[in-house]
């Protein structure tokens, strides 16, 4: 720890007051922070560090208001490992308080992107809150004010700590406004939104009517303009990979054939990917519908060329998933010479563990939701694109369509060879 004194010389105690929050206690009190050092008007503002610094404070606090006798505590603070005790405010300028909410389809990778917006955030001297389960939290208007050590630990684990829903509510101007009234009750100043396509539908009618919104691409469909790859879908993929790496050794054993359902709504993205790296015989995806006739044509060359194994990946949202493929090949199972198993893997593509490209793709994008926010913008989609993050307008992204990569498809019926 640097001596008091020191940091006194070098301007360093400029906090003058604080907002003491012990957590798990439930009660939050303001104290006056008697500073053995200048005030704030004794500071040469040009002096003042960017960074607040380890420091020793002796708070007087008036407890008395929590049922608690009267003390005083004496202990060392340091402002960002204990971000989560302390809130300081700074004397002329107006802290930022900011919301941040999980919506929609949850993602890997969403607990990541909740961190780092979190502790961004409170590195800019912001209030960061969470909002539990989406918009429909925020018409509730019940926050919860998020520090440093609230975001310990969850870098690692699937799905969101805040929880999210689906809120059809949300899509009526008449939901929105209970939204925005809850906004100004809670004097939130700007709203981070992790999210896919409809959640980001959301953040852009909430940014129109005033509320300054800035979304974070995230969703396993991968179907959102302004972000090449979305928070959550490289480990759905993965996901779907391990499930057809070991649906090809027991395909091999039998020599049969095996259908898998992998997840993606209207976009083939994940699919295709997943056919492609999984080194399936067919892919089926919204984009180009092959004839279930024709996949059985696939299948059976394959047989014919000598391969001891035959995989489809279906798209859940193809006209011809997984339910209408089982149909056929039952209905045709006679004619066909051979049955089809299917495996859905539906859920169970969400709830993994974010892998190392998720993880950093979710902090990657939640430092630059606050980064955003800090130079004034807002009614932006923040993600990555050719490799770099960038922002987009959401109006682009909610008017614009992303598209396959037809190469890819291409690609995947020559390898299928
Ligand atoms: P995702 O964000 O994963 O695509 P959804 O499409 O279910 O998931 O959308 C999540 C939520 O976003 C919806 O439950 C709703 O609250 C909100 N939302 C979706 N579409 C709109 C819309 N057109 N206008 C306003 N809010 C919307």
């Amino acid at each position: 720890m640097e001596d008091p004194i020191e940091h006194r010389r070098r301007g360093v105690l400029w906090l003058n007051r604080w907002e003491v929050r012990p957590r798990d206690t439930g009660w939050a009190i303001s104290a006056s922070v008697h500073l053995d050092g200048p005030k704030d008007a004794d500071l040469n503002p040009a002096q003042r560090p960017r960074e607040p610094c380890w420091m020793s404070l002796i708070l007087q606090l008036d407890l008395v208001k929590c049922g608690i006798p009267r003390g005083r505590i004496t202990r060392t603070f340091h402002p960002k490992r204990d971000s989560g005790l302390l809130r300081c405010r700074r004397k002329g300028k107006q802290m930022k308080r900011i919301a941040v909410l999980t919506s929609g389809g949850d993602a890997p990778g969403m607990n990541a992107a909740i961190r780092a917006v979190v502790r961004t955030g409170i590195e800019k001297g912001w209030e960061v809150h969470g909002i539990r389960h989406g918009f429909a939290g925020l018409m509730a208007g019940v926050s919860q004010s998020m520090g440093a050590r609230d975001v310990g630990g969850i870098i690692q684990h699937g799905g969101t700590i805040l929880g999210s829903a689906r809120c059809p509510e949300f899509k009526t101007e008449e939901g929105r406004l209970k939204a925005v009234h809850a906004i100004r009750r809670l004097q939130l100043d700007t709203v981070v939104v992790i999210g896919g396509n409809g959640s980001q539908t959301g953040s852009y009618e909430l940014d129109k009517m005033g509320i300054p919104v800035v979304g974070v691409a995230s969703t396993i469909d991968n179907d959102l303009y302004g972000s090449d790859p979305t928070i959550g879908v490289d480990t759905a993929l993965n996901i779907a990979l391990e499930a057809i790496d070991r649906l090809k050794v027991t395909a091999s054993s039998h020599e049969r054939a095996f259908l898998v359902e992998v997840m993606g709504r209207d976009c083939g993205y994940l699919a295709l990917m997943a056919g492609i790296a999984g080194g399936a015989e067919a892919v089926v995806i919204p984009e180009a519908e092959p004839e279930p006739e024709k996949v059985a044509n696939d299948l059976r060359s394959a047989y014919e060329r000598g391969k001891g194994h035959a995989i489809v990946v279906v798209s859940e949202g193809a006209k011809n998933n997984a339910e209408a493929m089982a149909t056929f090949f039952r209905e045709q199972k006679d004619r066909l010479g051979f049955e089809l198993r299917v495996t859905r893997l539906g859920h169970v593509q969400r709830g993994g563990a974010p892998q190392s490209f998720d993880r950093l793709l979710a902090t990657r994008l939640g430092a630059e939701a606050t980064r955003q926010l800090e130079q004034g913008k807002h009614g932006v989609l923040v993600g990555l694109l050719g490799g770099k993050v960038a922002a987009t307008p959401l109006a682009d992204v909610v008017s614009r369509k992303k598209s396959l990569d037809r190469d890819f498809l291409e690609l995947a019926g020559i390898l299928a060879k």
